[in-house]
């Protein structure tokens, strides 16, 4: 308990002081690397996975200024797994980089994009006790909509964790009024695992103003940093 009190004592302070965010931007830049000590998956009785939606033939939204929602994702997850490093969680990655290794029969973009889903599922649901963080961005027909929302699976846990990670959020952008909501049932990976799991949109790529900050390094760190504070809280 102690530990765990310490832990989010830490937390609270690296997400509240800048020079502490600072300082992780130049830890973590230009590659996030592994921590150099020994971690585990392992906190609270879960195995984080962590995943950075799209990738591959699927670039996602693409953002006011031209940028792939895909890299965005994958920039804000390994800074997140660099971060939990620090905490002694090493996360499962459902992909570490844009490159996919698809199977030679996912021909077209539907395909590989169905094949690379279902692994993803597939992963989570072959782990004990798995805790699941998909980690996108929105996009809307106008520019005018922004904030970070969170969605939870209909899983026991995720609800919970959704409304931890929606409040933390206000952290990086104090005006956000978006709302912890469920998935739609469109939404195949969270509909289709087991364990405890949120999709977190981390802004609107439409936004002129948001998609710049969604694409600055430090506050995609500023993001992983809420989004590890928020699933150790889920957690302990
Ligand atoms: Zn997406």
């Amino acid at each position: 308990m102690k530990k765990i009190c310490m832990v989010r004592l830490a937390l609270a302070g690296l997400i509240v002081s800048a020079a502490g965010v600072a300082a992780l931007v130049n830890a973590l830049s230009p590659a996030p690397k592994a921590p150099a000590f020994e971690a585990t998956h392992v906190r609270g009785g879960y195995t984080l996975v962590l995943d950075p939606g799209h990738g591959g033939a699927d670039g996602g939204a693409v953002s006011v200024s031209g940028a792939y929602e895909s890299g965005i994702n994958l920039e804000i997850a390994l800074r997140a797994r660099q971060i939990a490093g620090f905490f002694g969680v090493d996360p499962v990655m459902t992909r570490e980089s844009e490159e996919l290794n698809y199977p030679d029969d996912a021909v077209t973009i539907r395909a590989k994009k169905v094949w690379d889903t279902k692994r993803r599922a597939e992963l989570a649901n072959s782990l004990e006790d798995a805790f699941f963080i998909s980690i996108h961005q929105n996009k809307f027909t106008s520019a005018k909509p922004s904030g970070s929302q969170v969605f939870f699976a209909d899983t026991p846990g995720s609800a919970d964790a959704a409304q931890i990670l929606q409040s933390k959020l206000l952290a990086v952008a104090p005006g956000n009024r978006q709302n912890a909501t469920k998935i739609p049932d469109t939404v195949y990976i969270m509909n289709h695992i087991s364990c405890p799991a949120v999709l977190i949109e981390c802004g609107f790529v439409s936004n002129i103003p948001e998609a710049k900050k969604l694409e600055d390094p430090s506050y995609q760190t500023k993001l992983a940093a809420v989004i590890v504070g928020g699933y150790l809280e889920s957690v302990s």
